[in-house]
């Protein structure tokens, strides 16, 4: 037996949970992960290692990753390939499969790496590769980058990742107990699932009979995480027989998936037993544009053990042992004394500092108020809500607030690229007044290094866009308040001038009304000029209490050990 058969064989044991997504941040090297999306994968799989769970998980292996940033002279983003050897994280594996896509077969193979915690659990991620000699020229770049490409490309990624996804952990040797999709991308594998419960034809007298929708529905979870309809990924049926051929007939596909074009959301919506939003809002929001079906609201978390810098680490350490299984050991945070919370935090602050005199060459100060704001530079983030008035900001801010901020675009939003450029033009208005830093290639080290180095961390989303966010819920692991929109995750989390401060009205109205930009920069200003700034120079007793409350209300909650555990009880093990 050879070793990879021997691990497999042992992984094979028992029957598992296979948790799908298009991206996963499982290493900050491993460039397999753009946003959100996939740092959130990550974390749910290492704390699935922390707490022993029977899950495996398959991604695609994308070799030239997202992509590295650049930001040229006149502010503008350029994209270069993140080239990467996947032979240096994993082991590949001799198990292959088959997909079809434009009536050839595609050759699948998969990496494993695994996810080792020091608990002695671990999670094997299976990463899908496509660039195999026996392929051609074409086929071997569908797995090459991330949500590169047109949209046959990105269905023919689809395709490996859920149809090629499910035949090679059955090429494996799993037995899978249930299917969960993190996000439609995922969705095509419930039409490999309908084709293996498929009943034989004299069983039944309907023809539609054949497919077993029901066992199918049985096994599949499906967690979705875009509030805008026009998120979801959606694919006219001559692009999808061109590319995907009849997998199932196409009547019945079209009953699954929309009429007029296939419907991932709507497909993974018909087709599982147990749906979800990512944040209580987000789980309504999805009600109403979805009617019909039943979806529940499971808000995301965060790793806290991974997005915990390690000044905080060892304060933890020593009063909070155990905090990193069980975070809900936060709720004694009054046992650190606060000047020893203040020293971890400027010990992080320090860090940050040092860091952006290495990465730029400004000099920022650990004594002046400094405000981060890090996350995708995408239209709906609102990145330069800050600067609505420069007058004003500059008035309450000169010598007195610094900012950092990072962020990529995705290639093809040239409004998220026009947002990087306005912070850039911004900053050279304010220089020497207000230092301004935009930090790239924004990644999962950066991020910690600034949710846990930052006073405050600032959110601005338009309404109701922001699903759940958890850049926010990483800060708060670091006893970093939020000042941010009352959407998504911040909405369960704030409680006002205790855990951090709100912008803008309670979040009331499903969409954002057309003076949303004034309203909210309005409060930002206010609350920045009138509570924030003072409260941070002259009542440093308070600040530390927030500080406090931030971490044994916030991060006490908002981790994925809390968000794992209601997934097996709600939607794994029913
Ligand atoms: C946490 C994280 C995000 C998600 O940030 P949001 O504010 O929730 O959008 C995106 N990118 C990276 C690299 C992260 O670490």
């Amino acid at each position: 037996m050879t070793d990879t058969e021997a691990v497999l064989l042992e992984l094979t044991k028992e029957p598992k949970i296979a948790y799908f997504s298009m991206e996963i941040g499982v290493h900050n090297d491993i460039p397999t992960y753009s946003g959100g999306l996939g740092v959130l994968a990550g974390d749910t799989i290492r704390s699935s290692a922390d707490l022993k769970l029977p899950l495996v998980a398959v991604t695609l292996l994308t070799k030239k990753g997202y992509f590295t940033q650049d930001i040229n002279e006149s502010g503008w983003q350029v994209e270069h390939p993140t080239l990467w050897d996947p032979a240096q994280y994993m082991q590949l594996l001799a198990p292959r499969t088959t997909v079809q896509i434009g009536g050839k077969d595609v050759h699948v193979q998969a990496w494993l790496y695994n996810v080792q915690s020091l608990t002695g659990g671990n999670i094997p991620v299976f990463f899908l590769d496509t660039d195999i000699p026996a392929n051609s020229p074409e086929d071997r770049e569908i797995t090459s980058s991330l949500y590169g490409g047109d949209l046959a490309y990105r269905l023919k990624q689809e395709i490996v990742l859920g149809i090629g996804g499910v035949r090679i952990l059955h090429e494996m040797g799993f037995e899978i107990k249930k299917f969960h999709m993190n996000e439609g991308h995922a969705s095509l594998l419930t039409l490999e699932l309908l084709n293996r419960f498929k009943k034989p034809i004299e069983d039944v007298w309907d023809e539609k009979l054949v497919w077993d929708k029901r066992s199918v529905t049985n096994l599949c979870v499906f967690t979705t995480h875009t509030p805008v309809e026009a998120g979801h990924d959606k694919f006219p049926y001559d692009l999808v027989a061109r590319v995907m051929g009849e997998i199932i007939p196409i009547s019945t596909l079209q009953e699954l998936a929309g009429k007029d074009n296939l419907n991932l959301t709507k497909l993974a919506l018909n087709l599982s037993r147990y749906i979800n939003g990512v944040a209580k809002k987000h789980g309504e929001v999805s009600k109403s544009m979805f009617p019909g079906y039943e979806i529940h609201a499971i808000t995301n978390g965060v790793h806290s053990f991974t997005w915990t810098s390690d000044y905080f680490k060892r304060l933890y350490d020593e009063y909070l042992p155990g905090w990193a299984n069980e975070p809900e050991v936060f709720v004694r945070v009054g046992r650190i004394p606060d000047e020893r919370l203040w020293k971890a935090h400027m010990e992080a602050k320090n860090h940050l500092v040092g860091y952006i005199r290495e990465q730029t060459g400004v000099e920022f100060s650990p004594d002046i108020l400094t405000l981060g704001f890090a996350r995708r530079a995408t239209a709906y983030k609102r990145a330069d809500l800050l600067f609505r008035d420069l007058d004003r900001l500059e008035r309450m801010g000169s010598g007195k607030l610094q900012i950092v901020y990072a962020g990529k675009a995705h290639p093809k939003d040239d409004p998220g690229k026009k947002l990087i450029q306005n912070i850039i033009q911004y900053k050279e208005r304010l220089k020497g007044r207000i230092n301004i830093v935009y930090l790239k290639n924004y990644n999962m080290d950066i991020s910690l290094k600034i949710v846990s180095g930052v006073d405050i961390w600032m959110n601005t989303p338009l309404r109701p866009l922001e699903a759940s966010g958890t850049s926010g819920m990483k800060a708060t692991h670091n006893g970093v308040m939020n000042f941010s929109v009352l959407d998504g995750w911040w909405i369960e989390g704030h409680i006002e001038g205790f855990t951090g401060w709100s912008i803008g009205p309670p979040p009331n109205e499903l969409t954002p009304g057309a003076d949303a930009d004034v309203r909210d920069s309005e409060d930002l200003y206010n609350k920045l000029e009138y509570i924030i700034l003072p409260m941070y120079y002259n009542d440093r007793h308070t600040w530390i209490r927030m500080m406090q409350n931030a971490i044994g209300k916030n991060a006490y909650y908002f981790n994925t050990h809390r968000m794992m555990r209601r997934y097996v009880t709600e939607a794994y093990i029913r």
